[in-house]
């Protein structure tokens, strides 16, 4: 064979005249041992002292980058040049999530275990797009997801030993994604996979989910315009007779209803959409239910508290983040199928190199065909750092803890008479305002967040501009949520003067 390049063409660098020196120097494993131990030192100590840091960074955009050469350097430096730039120019420019006073967004907890666990994952190196590829990544994530469903006493149907199972995406938004293209191909018996979007169908959530499912809509060729938003009750939770009527109405001028995707624990409120009604609804025009309970599914390893789960026994698919909540590093979404076929027949191909006789007599879970991406890491790996370092009843205590620090700040918000609440809090997140306007609500977040000592972010509420403070940080304990209050209290205090 011939090929159409030069194969012969010269190697640029001294690879040609000294094969034996082509690799470059790498760190050698005493070397590593070193470097690791050292750097271990610095995360503990990072742990250590997180709470003293400034919260939310304060630096200019691009003030980070102009501190850093313009190029990369010709020549291999030593690791102690790159620490010191890291303790230099990186750490100002880091927002610190870890810190004990950070009440923004949702947590994204971080914990010993998980950390232990990723490094191993990093040291082993393994890509683990088939079972094939590294038996242990795909079988312990079947296990640890199977454990999961007990912990949290999901649907059995969610089990990997009947038609269903779980696996590890990346994010919540990965998961609803591959729910929507899953329920898409079950919905038009897998023709779009081959012929394209038909405009018809019609996707539909309420107007407090989670942006990630906009998103896979327009990733998906549903189109922006083909989700309905439905309205909600005064808890923000969605109201199934305004899903019902969606539903008719589409059905009525030929469209094809597809998918409703309900939340348990919204963003902006932690509202808990009336999962058994609306599957009631989902049942009876077949419509594909996913149910996305990022935050808030992992509150339900406590068994006071698995009513949120409730009708979930009749959902398609549903997933929940324990990097949010679960003390387990980012990245880490499991999702589950009730039906596995529908989302591996959406989403499975099979190129000649990668053929091999465990896919082919069907032994063995190919995971590659239960995500977007081929590749994939050994995440299952800090999961079953952190289940078997805690236990189910310390990951319960760690829920519980801050909710009863949730239910505190709710009731000191109650007690005082310059302060509203504005949501009800059945988890971990309380959503309250000053009672002066709109702007000095803004101003009250801005001067928090600019003292460096807490992180709250802000949503809106019925037209109007609210605080969110989420209590989910692995440090987090009282007294960073008494500090937290009587800071908001005396900020606002100065504002309204
Ligand atoms: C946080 C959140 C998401 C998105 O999470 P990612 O894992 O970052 O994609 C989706 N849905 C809800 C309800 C969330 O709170």
């Amino acid at each position: 064979m011939r090929p159409s390049y030069d194969e012969t063409r010269p190697l640029a660098d001294d690879a040609d005249a000294d094969p034996t020196r082509a690799a470059p120097e790498h760190m050698t494993p005493a070397e590593f041992r070193r470097w690791g131990h050292s750097m271990v030192d610095w995360v503990a100590r990072y742990m250590e002292n997180v709470a003293s840091y400034p919260v939310l960074s304060s630096v200019e955009p691009n003030a980070m980058r102009a501190q850093l050469p313009a190029h990369a350097p010709a020549r291999g430096e030593p690791l102690e040049a790159v620490l010191a730039d890291l303790d230099r120019v990186v750490l100002p420019a880091v927002t610190h999530w870890q810190s004990p006073n950070f009440f923004a967004y949702f947590p994204a907890n971080a914990s010993g275990p998980a950390i232990l666990g990723d490094l191993l994952s990093s040291g082993l190196g393994v890509q683990g797009m088939l079972w094939a590829t590294s038996p242990a990544c795909t079988e312990l994530e079947t296990h640890v997801l199977d454990w999961l469903v007990d912990m949290l006493a999901l649907p059995s149907r969610f089990r990997s030993d009947g038609p269903g199972g779980g696996v590890i995406q990346d994010t919540a938004s990965s998961a609803t994604l591959c729910a929507v293209i899953a329920a898409r191909e079950r919905a038009t018996g897998l023709r779009t996979n081959d012929v394209g979007v038909d405009r018809t169908l019609t996707a539909y959530a309420s107007n407090q989910a989670h942006s990630s499912l906009e998103k896979a809509v327009k990733i998906a060729g549903i189109g922006r315009r083909q989700l309905r938003l439905i309205d909600v009750d005064d808890d923000f939770a969605m109201r199934p007779e305004s899903l019902a009527a969606a539903i008719e109405s589409d059905l009525a001028q030929g469209h094809l209803p597809f998918f409703v995707g309900a939340t348990v624990g919204t963003t902006s409120s932690t509202a808990i959409d009336p999962v058994a009604v609306i599957a009631r609804i989902c049942r009876q025009h077949a419509l594909w239910l996913h149910v996305d309970a990022a935050l808030a599914g992992n509150a339900a390893v406590c068994p006071e508290l698995r009513w949120i789960h409730d009708g979930l026994e009749h959902a398609d698919s549903y997933c929940f983040n324990p990097h949010k909540w679960m003390l387990t590093n980012f990245d880490c979404d499991c999702f589950y199928v009730a039906d596995r076929a529908a989302l591996i027949n959406a989403l499975s191909i099979l190129p000649e190199y990668l053929r091999n006789p465990a896919t082919e007599v069907g032994a063995v879970i190919d995971y590659r065909d239960w995500q977007v991406p081929l590749g994939r890491r050994f995440r299952a790996l800090k999961l079953w750092f952190v289940i078997r370092y805690y236990g189910v009843e310390g990951l319960r205590r760690h829920i519980r803890g801050h909710i009863a620090l949730a239910r505190e700040l709710a009731a000191w918000i109650d007690a005082d008479a310059d302060f509203e609440r504005c949501a009800a809090v059945p988890l971990n997140l309380v959503c309250f305002r000053h009672r002066g306007d709109d702007e000095l609500n803004r101003k009250l977040l801005e001067t928090l967040n600019a003292s460096g000592s807490v992180y709250l972010t802000h949503t809106r509420l019925g037209e109007r501009y609210v605080l969110r403070m989420a209590i989910g940080g692995t440090q987090t304990r009282r007294e960073h949520v008494v500090a937290a209050w009587q800071r908001i209290r005396a900020t606002a205090a100065d504002l309204a003067r």
